[in-house]
């Protein structure tokens, strides 16, 4: 099911193949070849170019165009190659795809749903939520998911620079209540690795804190992101370390994935994922459990189930709350309490994510 494109055998999953064939020196040269941030900047940015590489009519770009001018679209390649050819309705196409749909305002949808903007108290951080705090690592992500909340997030203005960051830390530092540092984005693991470890340096140094959290789909989309330099980092820091992947569908999770997130766990990274429940990609209880099932095939644990944050573009993505109940309901008929994901709103003002 899984087609493999000529460009990304060249790359890191040929390394894979033939890791025994070649010489640790040559091996080298082909991970730099095809390394994340290679990837990343050849990433498919451009709504006829996705449809022209599945194979799919120009109807479908129908409106896309319009969506895109609004929140560009962003693949990559690693994981366009686990789409259906052909099929306009495969569950990984229909999370990338602009439709026509994005372009209807529809009440009630807005461009903020989680009134974050006025919860940043130092730019590039937000501390909503006690004892825990999120910092805007990386304005970037590898993948442009189109239900995504933060598509209006004016991500320029909270771009962190070095400086940001610092005042963000001397936040964390003088509240002795946090305990926990989230990062965030976009997808803090866009970040380089150079200052990745330099942050992360800082945060070993605020004594009250015990553990780092990283809220990142690029384990996901790159696989390839999690290499030596990352885990030199990670494995250094004396914080505890969740990493909360997100995924949707069990079809993101091929061998690829698989490799990282053992590389991950071998680093002592706890792995846990969240998905939102999206209108025709993961609305019925055989998708969650074979996605639940998939995941614990790969070592991670489903941690949330989010109902979508009304943001407008969106609406078409939608499943009414008593439907969502329903479905979960169901899905715990047939899975193991521990691969059942907590099904959660977010609600602006709360003290935490809202049990459904
Ligand atoms: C979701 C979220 C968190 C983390 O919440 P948990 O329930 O601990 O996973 C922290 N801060 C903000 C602003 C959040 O949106
Ligand atoms: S990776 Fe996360 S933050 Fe980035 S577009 Fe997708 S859902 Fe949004």
């Amino acid at each position: 099911m899984i087609t493999r494109s000529p460009a990304l055998v060249q790359g890191s999953h040929a390394d894979g193949l033939q890791a025994d064939a070649i010489s640790p020196g040559r091996k080298n040269v082909i991970a730099q070849q095809s390394s994340w941030q290679t990837q990343l900047s050849r990433a498919i940015r451009d709504p006829d170019e996705l449809c022209r590489r599945l194979g799919l009519e120009r109807d479908w770009t129908q409106g896309a165009r319009q969506g895109h001018d609004l929140f560009e679209v962003r693949v990559p390649e690693a994981f366009l190659v686990r789409m259906r050819h052909g099929d306009p309705t495969d569950p990984l196409l229909r999370q990338v795809l602009p439709l026509e749909a994005e372009n209807r305002p529809v009440e009630g949808y807005l461009t903020d749903p989680l009134e974050e903007a006025s919860h940043t108290p130092a730019k590039g951080l937000i501390h909503k939520y006690a004892n825990r705090v999120l910092l805007i690592t990386s304005p970037a992500c590898a993948v442009n998911c189109r239900y995504c909340f933060r598509r209006h997030f004016p991500y320029h203005e909270n771009a962190p620079s070095r400086d940001q960051w610092r005042e963000s830390l001397r936040h964390l530092r003088d509240d002795a209540t946090i305990n926990e540092a989230i990062l965030s984005g976009g997808d803090p693991l866009a970040a380089s690795d150079n200052q990745l470890a330099w942050l992360v340096e800082q945060l070993d140094n605020i004594p009250q804190l015990k553990r780092l959290r990283i809220h990142t789909r690029l384990p996901v989309v790159i696989p390839d992101r999690i290499d030596d330099a990352l885990l030199v980092w990670l494995a250094r820091t004396r914080l505890q370390k969740v990493m909360v992947l997100h995924i949707n569908h069990a079809n993101e999770i091929d061998h690829a994935v698989i490799d990282a997130c053992a590389r991950l766990k071998q680093a002592g990274v706890t792995l846990l994922n969240q998905s939102v429940l999206l209108r025709d990609i993961n609305d019925s209880v055989d998708t969650l459990a074979a996605l639940s099932e998939r995941l614990f095939e790969a070592g991670i644990l489903p941690y949330y189930l989010h109902v979508l944050d009304p943001v407008q573009g969106a609406a078409h993505f939608d499943v009414p709350d008593s439907e969502a109940r329903e479905l979960v309901a169901r899905l715990r008929d047939q899975l193991p309490g521990f691969l059942m994901p907590r099904l959660v709103r977010e609600i602006p003002g709360k003290a935490s994510k809202t049990p459904l």
